[in-house]
């Protein structure tokens, strides 16, 4: 039986915007914005980049995860998994009986038509949907409309026999959502992680090559019987939504280059195409970071948001290249004028930095957050920063 589905909030948003900006808002941070988004207190001063934290997808989406809780009190509410990739936002849900369908002992076995699914803003795969379908459950469905822009190009590509090449991580839930989108249409994808990946899928599209080889690297990157000698001779670019941009254009410019020199600029559009699928949100937390690196003297950079958010991950990486920058997850990271925890670029836990922090003088710290960090966690850093160097 189809499930009955929420695509545009519950009517409940007024019910709801109270404890909303009570969990997440910062007065802070607004009379840091109202203040040309800069913070000075003593020795300190603090440059807030002018687009940072929650995106458009974000917001609404944990507003329609509280409308939800709210317009069924009686209901099991689930969610498939983290609704945004921020662990504090994750754990208020929990603490509202909000349960996680990736959590043990939770599975879609258990599901019955009286219960009610939040499907996160990355959207889940067809698969998925269609487990959901079958159990008849009530959806609020939160997928971004930059997301499912992509997901429209993507079936695009497969009825037109483009195969998807997906920069993006193969791991992340938005990127298997998509590449279920082309197979589901009918088509094959390939998942890039990187420029490096990339440039091995230019060889093979040029050279030909070990199409065994070819899949000991990319198999589990690629759909079930992809072939590489007859699926790379026509194929359409897209991307995860919050990849770095730079990187997923310099990407495009390498397959189209190939593509080029396999098949001759005559015949390019037979054999390649593309369109823009980074989300409006992730350029412009990208775009603002460069300019706040390029117009301050920063001493050091502080980016919050989950370590596994990759458009916080891509923020870090922007900062790293040409300042002393620290990811952290949370303030809570900040633990003294001393000694800080946070994870560096590409690494894959935390570490404990001594020292990172000017003991003397004044101090200069550029900040940031990723598209699913709330304000009150931003002004809660500041707050920190402030008690260290006063
Ligand atoms: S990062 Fe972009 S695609 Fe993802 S939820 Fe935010 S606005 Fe949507």
């Amino acid at each position: 039986m189809p499930s009955l589905i929420f695509r545009k909030g519950l009517e409940m948003k007024g019910a709801v915007a109270g404890i909303l900006a009570e969990s997440y808002h910062s007065t802070l941070i607004e009379q840091l914005k109202a203040n040309d988004f800069v913070y000075t207190s003593g020795r300190l001063t603090v440059h807030l980049a002018r687009e940072f934290g929650f995106c458009y997808g974000v917001d609404r989406a944990v507003d329609y995860a509280y409308q939800a809780r709210s317009r069924f009190p009686d209901r099991r509410v689930f969610l498939t998994g983290e609704i945004i990739h921020n662990p504090h936002v994750n754990e208020k849900l929990r603490g509202m009986d909000v349960r996680f369908l990736s959590d043990p002992g939770e599975t879609v076995d258990t599901l019955t038509p009286a219960d009610v699914v939040i499907l996160p803003a990355f959207g889940v795969t067809v698969q998925m949907l269609q487990q959901f379908d079958a159990v008849g459950c009530t959806l609020v469905d939160t997928t971004c409309g930059s997301v499912l822009n992509v997901w429209k190009n993507v079936k695009r590509y497969a009825a037109q026999g483009y195969t998807s090449v997906i920069h993006g991580k193969v791991w992340h839930e938005e990127t298997q959502a998509t590449a279920s989108q082309a197979v589901a249409s009918g088509g094959a994808y390939l998942v890039v992680y990187n420029d490096c990946e990339a440039g091995d899928v230019c060889d093979f599209i040029r050279r030909g090559g070990d199409s065994a080889a070819f899949l000991a690297q990319f198999g589990k990157a690629a759909s079930d019987g992809f072939d590489p000698d007859l699926h790379l001779q026509r194929i359409g670019l897209a991307n995860q939504t919050t990849m770095l941009m730079t990187e997923s254009m310099a990407i495009g410019e390498m397959l189209k280059a190939a593509m080029t020199d396999r098949w001759g600029i005559a015949d390019l559009a037979a054999h390649y195409t593309a369109f823009d699928t980074i989300c409006s949100a992730t350029q412009d937390r990208q775009d603002a970071v460069v300019s706040l690196l390029q117009e301050q003297q920063v001493d050091l950079m502080v980016v919050i948001g989950g370590y596994n958010s990759s458009n916080t991950a891509n923020l870090a990486r922007i900062c790293a290249a040409s300042k002393p920058t620290f990811h952290i997850s949370d303030p809570d990271c900040l633990l003294s004028r001393d000694e800080i925890r946070h994870r560096p670029i590409g690494a894959k836990g935390e570490v404990v930095t001594t020292n990172w922090l000017p003991l003397s003088g004044p101090v200069t710290i550029g900040l940031t957050s990723g598209a699913s960090t709330p304000d009150n966690l931003v002004g809660a850093a500041i707050a920190t920063l402030d008690a260290f160097c006063n």
